[in-house]
C-alpha cells in the first residue's frame, strides 16, 4: 500500500512525459527495502520504536528490524567498514518507518517540539527508506558510545553543531558525520543521529508495515 500513490504516482507520470527515460523523476524509483543486518550482521540494532523506550513510551513497530532502499544500504554498509578501522560499529536506531508511524509521532507531538518530527502531509525520508537513525559502539565491548545527547533526546544538545558535552562526545559525533557525508548521507542539523541518502526524491513514501516486508 503506497500513501498518496495517486498524486505521486500522477507527478511521476508528468515528469516521465516531459523527461522520458531519464530516471530522475521524483518517485521514479521502484522501491527495493533491503534488511541491513541481512547484508552486514556486524551492524547492530537498537529499535527503540519496537520497545516502550522511545518518546512516544509505547511500542510502535510490532518488530524490531531496519530496511533501507538497497543503494542507501550499500553505502551504510561501507560507513560501517570505515568505521571498523577507527573501533567502532554503527548501531541502529530506526530506518525505513512506515508512514503510518510517522502520523502517529505527528499527532502526538505538542507544537514546541514539531520540528522534531515529519509532517504526515510531506511525509518522512525515513518513510521513503532513505533515513536512518544512527550512532557508534564499540567493537571490543559492544557497549554504545556516548554521544553528547541521547537518541530523540529533542533538546539543544540534539543539534549536530551543539558545543556542550565532553570533548570524546563531541568527537565521536563528528566522526559518525564525517563518515556518513562521505558516502552520500547528509544530517539534520537538529538531530545528530539523523542522516538521510542523497537520492531520497527518486522514491515513493511507503505505508508497508515490517511484518509484511520479507
Ligand atoms: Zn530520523
Amino acid at each position: 500500500m503506497i500513501r498518496n500513490s495517486f498524486s505521486s504516482a500522477a507527478i511521476g507520470m508528468f515528469l516521465l512525459v516531459w523527461f522520458p527515460g531519464s530516471g530522475d523523476a521524483s518517485g521514479s524509483r521502484k522501491a527495493d527495502l533491503v534488511e541491513i543486518v541481512a547484508l552486514d550482521s556486524s551492524i547492530h540494532l537498537d529499535i527503540r520504536y519496537a520497545t516502550k523506550n522511545n518518546f512516544m513510551g509505547m511500542v510502535m513497530y510490532a518488530q524490531a528490524r531496519a530496511f533501507l532502499q538497497r543503494p542507501a544500504a550499500g553505502a551504510l554498509l561501507r560507513v560501517q567498514r570505515e568505521a571498523k578501522r577507527h573501533g567502532y560499529g554503527l548501531l541502529i536506531f530506526d530506518a525505513y518507518r512506515p508512514w503510518r508511524v510517522t502520523k502517529e509521532f505527528w499527532d502526538a507531538t505538542p507544537p514546541s517540539k514539531k520540528k522534531f518530527v515529519a509532517n504526515p502531509k510531506k511525509g518522512s525520508k525515513h518513510n521513503r527508506g532513505c533515513a536512518v537513525d544512527l550512532s557508534l559502539y564499540h567493537l571490543e565491548t559492544g557497549l554504545e558510545v556516548m554521544m553528547p545527547s541521547p537518541y530523540d533526546d529533542f533538546t539543544e544538545k540534539s543539534a549536530a553543531s551543539y558545543e556542550g558535552g565532553s570533548a570524546a562526545q563531541r568527537k565521536a559525533r563528528d566522526l559518525l558525520r564525517t563518515m556518513m557525508e562521505e558516502e552520500g548521507f547528509s544530517i539534520n542539523p537538529d538531530e545528530w543521529w539523523h542522516f538521510d541518502y542523497k537520492d531520497w526524491q527518486k522514491y515513493e513514501i511507503i505505508d508497508i508495515p515490517f511484518e509484511k516486508l520479507h
